[in-house]
């Protein structure tokens, strides 16, 4: 395990490794397949699918940011999440998923389970008794998202690692909005860690990708065949891309969490704005809890619209710093409706459950400077606020 930092991992991994023209960057490695040195000697890598140098590097980079005994990189961050169900869960085990997870991550179980792969109970993990209730199934797995999308909703990783691992469930911890330099949660007990490359780790809105992260080398070798067995892996040139983007990631979760910090306080200050969600608000029901198992509260936040309908577009429409899209933890900042956006596979009931009213508005605070976007919330707010 690397004694480094996260900043300093992700910055030195793979740097003067090459041993043929001694690159300091790594070079990419787009071959297909790699030559048997003679008949009968299997070389490291024989065949992308399986294994790849861009892609290994990258692995090596993510566990050891996480401290963990070895990596998948795959395709996308949902693939990362069917590849952790398909190798260790069949017909007849259970899941325990959070009620407010990814969107995407609700209809693939959701799905599967329909199918009758496995089974699937989606509880509110806050909420002591539901997790008791769940846990007395005797899931194989249980999947933690924290925070949660959208509600940046605070669970404790060490405590329900205990719980389940007493009823003998493996845990995966989605660290997708906070990385490893906001939160480890291999060190608080998680057996495994999945990231949706596609946001922080990347950073830069041009890479969809995942991974999965294990605390044991045996369940990342079961990991990679099945990887291999059902072709979920990621490409060499993703791999480089990402990798290339992880360089700076210590520094910008630093600049994403410093301009959310300044962005909050005017939040609270608009009479179009009711509740905000950041787990650094004192008020924020996992406030405690993020203190003790984050080294950061990170940069995602929600907010319920005060206004109506009407207003709540014309705010949106005045953005002119906040692009309306999809996705998070790009440079850029962006603002979404989770309710039509990225949550609508939910469906209403599963909305209404989760919390997740269509007054809701989620930003991802990017690293434009924080005054420029204080401004243009500003304007956006003024505009909204004359109708
Ligand atoms: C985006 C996201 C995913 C899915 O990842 P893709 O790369 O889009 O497939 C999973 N979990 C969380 C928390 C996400 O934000």
């Amino acid at each position: 395990m690397s004694k480094h930092h996260p900043a300093t991992i992700a910055v030195r991994t793979g740097i003067e490794s090459d041993t043929q023209h001694h690159a300091v960057v790594p070079p990419i490695y787009l071959s297909t397949n790699y030559g048997f040195p003679e008949f009968g000697e299997v070389p490291q890598y024989d065949y992308t699918r399986s294994g790849n140098p861009n892609r290994g590097l990258l692995e090596t980079a993510l566990f050891e940011l996480e401290g963990g005994e070895g990596a998948v990189v795959t395709n996308c961050g949902t693939s990362a999440l069917n590849l952790w169900v398909s190798a260790f869960v069949g017909p007849d085990d259970l899941i325990v998923a959070p009620h407010d997870c990814y969107g995407g991550t609700y209809r693939l179980f959701n799905t599967r389970a329909n199918k009758g792969d496995f089974k699937v109970a989606f509880v509110d993990q806050t909420d002591p008794d539901a997790v008791a209730q769940a846990l007395a199934k005797k899931p194989k797995l249980v999947l933690i998202e924290t925070p949660s999308n959208p509600l940046v909703r605070v669970v404790d990783i060490e405590e329900l690692c205990q719980k389940a691992h007493q009823v003998g469930a493996k845990v995966a911890v989605d660290n997708t909005f906070l990385t490893p330099v906001f939160q480890k949660p291999i060190e608080l007990g998680a057996d495994f860690v999945i990231h949706s490359t596609t946001k922080f780790i990347n950073g830069h809105s041009d890479v969809i990708g995942g991974v999965v992260i294990t605390k044991t080398a045996a369940d990342a070798e079961e990991l990679a065949w099945w990887g291999n067995c059902i072709g979920a892996t990621g490409t060499p040139f993703d791999s480089y891309m990402t990798l290339r983007g992880i360089r700076t990631l210590g520094a910008r979760m630093r600049v994403h969490e410093e301009s959310a910090n300044s962005i909050l306080p005017f939040l609270q200050k608009q009479s179009l704005v009711n509740a905000i969600y950041h787990p650094s608000l004192p008020d924020h029901p996992g406030h405690d809890i993020a203190k003790k198992q984050q080294r950061g509260f990170g940069s995602m936040l929600s907010f319920e619209f005060a206004g109506s309908e009407e207003q709540l577009k014309a705010f949106i429409n005045a953005l002119q710093l906040f692009s309306l899209a999809e996705s998070l933890g790009g440079v850029e900042s962006l603002i979404c409706h989770p309710a039509t956006m990225t949550h609508r596979a939910m469906g209403e009931e599963a909305l209404a459950e989760a919390g997740v009213s269509h007054k809701l508005l989620r930003l991802s605070i990017g690293l434009e400077e924080a005054a420029d976007l204080i401004d243009d919330l500003e304007q956006a707010f003024a505009a909204a606020g004359a109708l």
